[in-house]
């Protein structure tokens, strides 16, 4: 029976942590969040955010925006911020309202105040292993899960599910600056079951519950499940058969309570970071 990774206990010692350096600040890091969308799992991520930026004492602030936004009044917006001293940290909550220019304003942000490491400059930094501003929040806490928990990364065979800007493909240039052995896979890859039967470490993000089968991973292989759908009976799902492949490899994380709580903790760090690198 695997070891069951419990992100809801290492993000909230993350955060204890991060509680006592920032009591320590006379001044304190301050969080833009910019939500120009009718998602309902954004207005819901944007809430948990903006609810722990107020615990640890984070200036937050949330400019909403109805449907009828300009890309005009964003770029405004975002100059505005940029140019505020007292703004740290700028979070442009995806996806955006259709009409929007989602690639033109991440660009806009200043890459120093870029919280969630999407910026150009930053990839390019984190692909080129240059010590980015700021990490994309979800791949840089499934790292400190994985190191939390003494989970040797150097050499193993990984593979990451999903290609996404936000998550998979960082988290395939994280495992590489940590000396990995990195798969790439998608939804265009063939015989997925192939590539997963011979890896040690699977980390998943696609959002299909269920992809991953027992029969698909190797004995005491390690699994991370960044998948979260919400099915009809308002349980959150992963990408894994959670029940049955737990009982074939070493350490697994469960939906809800795995890599979720890890991303807003790691937000916040980041907020204090750039913080610090702009005091
Ligand atoms: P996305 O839709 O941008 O990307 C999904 C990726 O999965 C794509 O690259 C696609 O090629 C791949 N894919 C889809 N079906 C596949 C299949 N059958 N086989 C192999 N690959 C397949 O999504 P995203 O933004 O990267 O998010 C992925 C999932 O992670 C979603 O469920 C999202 O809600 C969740 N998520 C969770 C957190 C968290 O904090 N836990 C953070 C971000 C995203």
């Amino acid at each position: 029976m695997a070891t069951i990774i419990d992100g809801k206990k290492v993000s909230i010692e993350l955060l204890k942590e991060l509680q006592k350096k920032t009591d320590k600040l006379q001044k304190k890091p301050s969080i833009a969040v910019i939500l120009a969308n009718n998602d309902d799992a954004s207005r819901i991520y944007v809430n948990s955010k903006e609810k722990q930026a107020n615990i640890l004492g984070y200036k937050s602030m949330v400019y909403k925006f109805e449907k009828t936004v300009k890309q005009e009044e964003l770029i405004e917006l975002i100059n505005k911020l940029n140019n505020d001293s007292n703004v740290n940290a700028i979070l442009l909550q995806l996806p955006l309202f259709n009409h929007l220019n989602e690639n033109e304003l991440i660009e806009l942000i200043n890459p120093i105040k870029d919280v969630d490491g999407f910026h150009p400059l930053n990839t390019g930094k984190l692909y080129s292993n240059l010590n980015p501003f700021a990490v994309c929040c979800t791949p840089k806490g499934i790292i400190k899960l994985l190191d939390y928990y003494k989970i040797d990364i150097t050499g193993k065979n990984t593979l990451v599910i999903g290609r996404s800007n936000i998550v998979g493909k960082p988290m395939a240039a994280l495992l590489t600056n940590r000396d990995a052995t990195v798969t790439l896979a998608h939804s265009k890859s063939e015989n997925l079951k192939e590539i997963t039967k011979t890896k040690d470490i699977i980390i998943s993000a696609t959002g299909c519950p269920k992809l991953i089968k027992k029969d698909m991973v190797k004995q005491n292989s390690v699994i991370i499940d960044v998948g979260i759908v919400k099915q009809n009976n308002g349980k959150l799902m992963g990408d894994v058969d959670f029940e049955n492949v737990k009982d074939k490899v070493s350490y697994i994380t469960p939906v809800p309570g795995g890599v979720g709580p890890m991303t807003i903790a790691c937000l916040m760090e980041n907020t204090y970071e750039l913080f610090l690198k702009q005091n």
